[in-house]
C-alpha cells in the first residue's frame, strides 16, 4: 500500500493517513461553501486543496467517501433572500448552481455526497435533543439552545485555545452565552446550537421542541458527517479559519453526543492573501474565478496558480503570479504535445496504474504523499522534463497520472489536435480507481458491481497484472 502523509493540526506532526473502518473506505468531510455569493478564489483554494488530496488518494489505490455540505441557512444566506425578496430556497439553489459550475470549470472531482444543511433539519434536532438529555446543553427562556462549555473538558484540544481562559469563563458557563456563529478568542462562551425565531428571519424558521427557531451553524457538520460517514471520520478537512471555534465547536458537539473521538486526522488549509493583504470587498481586491476568467486567463490556469503554494503556507496571489501560472502550465503542455509524436501513448487507453513504481517521476509523486507538497511536486515534475527529451510511452503515463493528481490533465493532454486523445470524465476515473481497491481487497462483489456500473456509462476496463486500462466502448 502506499503511504501517504499528511499533517495534523491537533497533533502537531506529520502522520500517516490510514482507514479506521473494517471495509477499508477511508472517510472525509471538508466544510463547505456558504451559498449566498459568488465563492472567492480564497475559497477555491481551499477545495482546490481537498481535490489534490483526494485525487492522490484514489490514483495510488485508496477507496475513499468524500462529503462536502452546503451551508444554505444562516445570516447571510437568510439575509440575502431577503433583500432579492425570494425564497431561501430558491436564492440558496442558484449560489448551488454557481458554485458547481465554477467547481466544474476548476475541475473539482465531485464529492460523494452534498448534503444542505437545511434538508438536515431533523438530524441537528436530534442531536441537540441528546446533547440536552446528556445536561451537555440547556435552553434559554427565548427558546434558543446552547452548548454547555463547562461540560466538555476537552474543549481547545484542537485549536489550543488558553485553557486558563476557558476556566474562569467555565464557572460563568450557563450566564454567558454568544448567539454568533462567528467570533473570535475573547468571545469563547456557551454557544448556541439552536437559535429562537427572531423577527429578522422572516418565513425562516422550523418547529422544534423549543419552539420555533433555526440551527446554529456548527451543529450542521456534526449532524451530517455522522449520517454520511459515522460516529469517527478518517480526515476532516477546511481553512485555517474554520479550525476556531466552528471545529471546535463540532468536536464538543458531536463527542459529547458519541463518547467518542469524531476526527483522526484534521487537514487544514492556510489561507490566500492577493498582492500581501487580506481579500475583502471593502479593498476592492476579492476576486472570484468570474473575474479572472474575464481578464483572460484560462480556468486551468487559475488552478493551477491556487494549488502551486503548499498548503500549510499563506499563498500571496498576484496577478504577475497567475502570468508565470500560463507561461508554466503553456510550457507543460507543448513539451507533452512534443513527446507524444514520438510515442504511442494516448492517456484515453492507458491510465491508472497504482501497483507501478514511478520509475521517472518517482520523486515528484514521492513530494505530494509526503505532506502534499504541490511545490515540491512542480519543481521535480520541470527538472526531469528538463533533462528527458526522449518520449516513451511509461514516461507519459506516470505524467498523466501526476497531472491528473494535480487536476490539469485535461489541459496538459487534451491537446485539441490530438485524435489519440480520449477523455476520461473524473467521475469514470474515480470509479475505475475504487473497483480497482475492491479488486485488490478480494472483495469482488463490489469489484463486479462496479465494473457493471462503468459499462453503463460506457466504458469497459482491461485488467492487466500491474493495472488496469480504461477504454471507450465504441
Ligand atoms: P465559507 O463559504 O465562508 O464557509 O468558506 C468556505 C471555505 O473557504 C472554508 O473552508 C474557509 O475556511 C475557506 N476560506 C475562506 N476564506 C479563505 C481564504 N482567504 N483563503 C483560503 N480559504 C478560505
Ligand atoms: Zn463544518
Amino acid at each position: 500500500m502506499n503511504v501517504i502523509k499528511l499533517y495534523n493540526t491537533q497533533s502537531r506532526q506529520i502522520e500517516e493517513i490510514n482507514p479506521s473502518n473494517s471495509d477499508g473506505i477511508l472517510r472525509i468531510y471538508c466544510c463547505g461553501p456558504t451559498v449566498y455569493n459568488y465563492a472567492h478564489i480564497g475559497n477555491f483554494r481551499t477545495f482546490l486543496l481537498q481535490d489534490v488530496l483526494c485525487r492522490l488518494l484514489i490514483t495510488v489505490g485508496y477507496r475513499i467517501k468524500f462529503v462536502r455540505n452546503i451551508t444554505d441557512v444562516d445570516d447571510k444566506t437568510i439575509h440575502g433572500a431577503q433583500r432579492e425578496n425570494i425564497s431561501l430556497q430558491s436564492f440558496t439553489e442558484r449560489w448551488t448552481d454557481i458554485f458547481h459550475r465554477d467547481c466544474e470549470a476548476l475541475n473539482i472531482l465531485l464529492p460523494d455526497v452534498e448534503p444542505k444543511a437545511a434538508s438536515h433539519i431533523a438530524e441537528q434536532i436530534a442531536m441537540i435533543e441528546t446533547l440536552i438529555k446528556k445536561e451537555h446543553a440547556y435552553v434559554t427562556a427565548d427558546g434558543s439552545v446552547y452548548f454547555r462549555l463547562s461540560s466538555f473538558p476537552d474543549y481547545g484540544k484542537l485549536s489550543k485555545i488558553d485553557t486558563r481562559q476557558l476556566a474562569t469563563q467555565g464557572e460563568n458557563s450557563a450566564g454567558r452565552t454568544n448567539l454568533a456563529d462567528e467570533y473570535d478568542r475573547d468571545s469563547v462562551h456557551d454557544f448556541a446550537l439552536w437559535k429562537a425565531h427572531k423577527v429578522e428571519d422572516g418565513d425562516v424558521f422550523w418547529e422544534s421542541p423549543w419552539g420555533k427557531g433555526r440551527p446554529g451553524w456548527h451543529i450542521e457538520c456534526s449532524a451530517m458527517s455522522m449520517k454520511y460517514l459515522g460516529e469517527t471520520i478518517d480526515i476532516h478537512g477546511g481553512g485555517i479559519d474554520l479550525c476556531f471555534p466552528h471545529h471546535e465547536n463540532e468536536i464538543a458537539q458531536t463527542e459529547c453526543v458519541t463518547g467518542k473521538p469524531f476526527v483522526r486526522h484534521w487537514f487544514h488549509s492556510e489561507h490566500l492573501r492577493i498582492e500581501g493583504q487580506k481579500m475583502s470587498k471593502s479593498l476592492g481586491n476579492l476576486f472570484t474565478l468570474t473575474d479572472l476568467i474575464n481578464k483572460g486567463y484560462a480556468a486551468d490556469v487559475i488552478r493551477y496558480a491556487l494549488i502551486g503554494g503548499h498548503y500549510r503556507q499563506i499563498l500571496n496571489f498576484t496577478l504577475s503570479g497567475l502570468d508565470a501560472a500560463q507561461s508554466a502550465l503553456g510550457k507543460l503542455r507543448a513539451k507533452v504535445v512534443n513527446l507524444s509524436k514520438e510515442t504511442h501513448f494516448s492517456p484515453g487507453e492507458n491510465l491508472f496504474h497504482p501497483n507501478v513504481l514511478y520509475h521517472y517521476l518517482n520523486t515528484a509523486i514521492e513530494a505530494l504523499k509526503n505532506d502534499l507538497n504541490v511545490p515540491k511536486c512542480l519543481g521535480e515534475i520541470f527538472s526531469i522534463l528538463n533533462d528527458n527529451t526522449n518520449g516513451n510511452e511509461s514516461f507519459l503515463r506516470e505524467l498523466y497520472a501526476l497531472c491528473f493528481i494535480l487536476g490539469i490533465e485535461k489541459f496538459v493532454f487534451d491537446q485539441g489536435k490530438n485524435e489519440k486523445f480520449v477523455e476520461i470524465p473524473s467521475d469514470i476515473a474515480k470509479l475505475a480507481a475504487q473497483r480497482w481497491q475492491a479488486r485488490c481487497n478480494r472483495d469482488f462483489e463490489e469489484s463486479d458491481r462496479l465494473r457493471q456500473l462503468l459499462t453503463e456509462r460506457g466504458w469497459s476496463i482491461v485488467d492487466r497484472r500491474e493495472g488496469y486500462e480504461l477504454e471507450k466502448i465504441k
